[in-house]
Order: structure tokens, then sequence, then C-alpha cells
């Protein structure tokens, strides 16, 4: 039988809560599905044992992780602790550490949620972000010089390399490839920022001359965000940097409904590293150790690392769970307007797994 190693992090806040219900619904996918087991360990990394031991992880561990199938993450982020150390020391280490370049993140309206849209509108929406996720204005390059006086200048350097580029166009391009429509929109700014944007559009127009069945199109940013809320079924696969594809992904993440349904890859295409999959929200400190956390995001989440993992009947039986439940009505946590807990949640979308269909 095939077995898959996935290394479980948990993290700060909600992260455990829905990381452990993702376990449970994943482990019952794959019961479910037969064929291939899955063997789970768990990480305590995160604010709790950086309060320990001065670290958010171990000194060694992205060497620890290395030989994993998949990494399932949760959320960090604490009160007391400032965002750079919990959020670089952790999650942007491994991301950075193990090269996972592309920041993949579906977005469609599940059966049963409303999102702000109208719901004609919002029915449409059926997109994938594709992410650059470690360039641009993240590079950390930059400065600042004369603080307070009136001459005080700073800067951060947006740094894109041509490889960098076209690594991320090629990954997108296959995305495209691999959906119905065939439908590809590059995204930049090349009117304002006229050296890394304008060399985006140049290396995307090669790479994307290289998939002759795709069909592709530019736009800019601002007039991208527009787009996506007046005529959403006009967009399909999007590739964009790092700073814009973050604040599409926000605004594609708040079109469809809730934080706590959305779910992200960051990806290796290479499949040298491990790559980590994780719900987009953060550690939701107003509802941690409530029992309320919405954990559809995680479930989504564990479907698209199914699929990574090449299990993807696995992965399409555990959306179908998911829906299933959405659709129902009478199993939601109240960010979406229910009442049930995280645990009724999981049970309920366990007892739509043996039912649901590949
Ligand atoms: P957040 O996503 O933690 O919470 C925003 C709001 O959405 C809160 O009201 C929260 O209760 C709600 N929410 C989020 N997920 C939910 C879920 N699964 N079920 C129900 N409600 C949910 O964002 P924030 O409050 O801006 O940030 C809190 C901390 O998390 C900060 O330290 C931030 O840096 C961190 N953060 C981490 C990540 C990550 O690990 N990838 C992402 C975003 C924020
Ligand atoms: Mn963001």
């Amino acid at each position: 039988m095939r077995q898959h190693r996935i290394a479980a992090i948990g993290g700060d806040g909600i992260g455990p809560e829905v990381i452990a219900a993702g376990c449970r619904v994943l482990e019952a996918a794959a019961a479910a599905q037969g064929g291939f087991a899955l063997a789970f360990e768990h990480f305590d990394w995160g604010s709790e044992r950086y309060r320990r031991t001065g670290r958010m992880m171990p000194e060694d561990g992205l060497k620890r992780l290395e030989g994993f199938d998949a990494i399932f993450f949760g959320a960090v982020g604490a009160p007391d602790i400032p965002d750079h150390i919990t959020l670089w020391e952790l999650r942007l280490a491994i991301c950075q550490g193990f090269d996972q370049y592309a920041n993949v993140r579906p977005t469609r309206l599940l059966p049963g949620v409303r999102g702000p849209l109208r719901e004609d509108l919002g029915r449409q929406i059926d997109w994938v972000i594709v992410r650059e996720n470690s360039e641009g204005e993240y590079a950390g390059v930059g400065g600042r010089a004369h603080r307070g006086l009136p001459i005080e200048v700073a800067m951060d350097v947006a740094v894109f390399t041509r490889e960098g580029v076209a690594r991320i166009c090629r990954h997108a391009c296959e995305i495209a490839m691999s959906r119905p429509r065939k439908h590809l929109t590059v995204v930049t700014k090349s009117n304002a920022q006229r050296h890394g944007m304008v060399m985006w559009d140049e290396v995307c127009a090669e790479v994307t001359a290289q998939y002759p069945a795709l069909t592709v199109e530019k736009m800019l940013v601002d007039a991208m965000t527009a787009r996506m809320v007046m005529k959403p079924g006009s967009v399909d696969t999007i590739v964009a940097t790092n700073l814009h594809a973050d604040i599409l992904s926000d605004l594609a993440s708040a079109l469809a409904g809730s934080l706590g349904i959305g779910a992200t890859g960051n990806v290796d295409p290479s499949r040298r590293r491990p790559s980590m999959f994780e719900p987009i929200h953060g550690s939701a400190f107003d509802i941690t150790g409530k029992g309320i956390a919405n954990p559809f995001g995680a479930f989504w989440t564990a479907s698209m690392m199914l699929e990574h993992l090449g299990e993807e009947a696995a992965a399409r039986r555990l959306m179908r769970a998911v829906e299933a439940v959405t659709a129902r009505g009478d199993v939601l946590t109240p960010d979406l307007g229910g009442s049930a807990t995280t645990a009724q949640v999981t049970d309920a979308v366990i007892a739509a797994l043996a039912g649901a269909n590949a």
C-alpha cells in the first residue's frame, strides 16, 4: 500500500484546532478511498515553543522536515510576539528554505455559502490565483536613512529575476492547462513600475507562447480588482507578483464568503523538497480555545495536499464531502451564520465521506 508521510504543524491560536480536525478527516478520506495510508508526525512548533526556548522551531527544523512528502500547516501569530518573529522564523523560513516558490490559491463559492456579491455573480467565481512566493517586495531588500529628519528616506526594492518570473509563469500555465477553460490572465502594473513589471510582461509572453492551446491575456492589477467584482466569470487562472497576488487573493477570499474557508498550497513544483499546505486564515485569537473555528479551510487544504500527493480520487472525494456538508446548511460554524462546533462539522464531513463519490 502507498504511504505518505505528513508533517503536521498546528502552530498558534486556532491552528492546532483546525489541523487536528484536518488530520481526522484525512484519515477518514484515506480509509474511505483505500489504496493508501497517511503517517502523521506532529510538531509543537510555534509561539509556545518560542516563549519556552526562544525559537519558533529547533535549529535543525528544516532538516527534520526534509524527508516528509508534505507539510500540513495551521497558522502562526501571537498577541505578545512581533509578527516578524512568528512569521519569518517559522512559516516564511519553511517557504524560503524549501524554495516553495508557487503559492496556489483556488477560490470558489462553496454550495450553501453566501458571499457579499449578488448571488448570480458570486456563483461565477471559480479562480486559481498563482502567487509568486519568493521575490518582489518580499525579498527584504531596501533601507531607511536619516530617521526622523525631514530628509528621511525609506525604500523597499522589488527584486525580480528572469528565472523567478519564468518558473512561476510556467507553473501557472500548467495549472491553467489542467482546467476546462484553459485561460490565463497575467497581472502586472507595467504602466507605473517600468522595470520589473515590464520584464514580467516580456518573460510571461515568452513562456505563454509555448502553450498554444492556452488563451492568454494581460491586465493591470488595479483594473483586475474591479473585474473580479464586476465580472467574476470572465477570469479563470491568474498569475501575479508576490505583492499583487497577496492583495488579489484576500479580495478573492472575501468574495468567496469567509476567511475560514480558503486554502493555499506553498508548492515547490520541482518536487525536490516537501510542499506546505495551509488554510489562509491566521491564528484568530478572538475565538481560540472556544471550539468554534471553521475547519473547512483546513479540509480544503487537506484536499489540495492529497492531490499534490497523487491521490486525486481521494482529494475529489473529500471536496464532495465538504460540499455536501456546506450545502446542507445546518452544520455551519458561527462565522458562516451557524451554531455548530468544529467537532460537529468534522463529524459531519467524516460521515459524508463514506457516501461521497470520488
Ligand atoms: P485571522 O485570520 O487570524 O482572523 C481574522 C478574523 O477572522 C477574526 O475575527 C477571526 O476570528 C476570523 N477567522 C479566521 N479564521 C477563522 C476560522 N477558521 N473560523 C472562524 N473564524 C475565523 O487574521 P488576523 O486577526 O489579522 O491575524 C491574527 C494573527 O494571525 C496575527 O498574528 C497574524 O499575523 C497572523 N496571521 C497568520 C497567517 C498565517 O499563518 N498564514 C495568516 C494571517 C494572519
Ligand atoms: Mn495576505
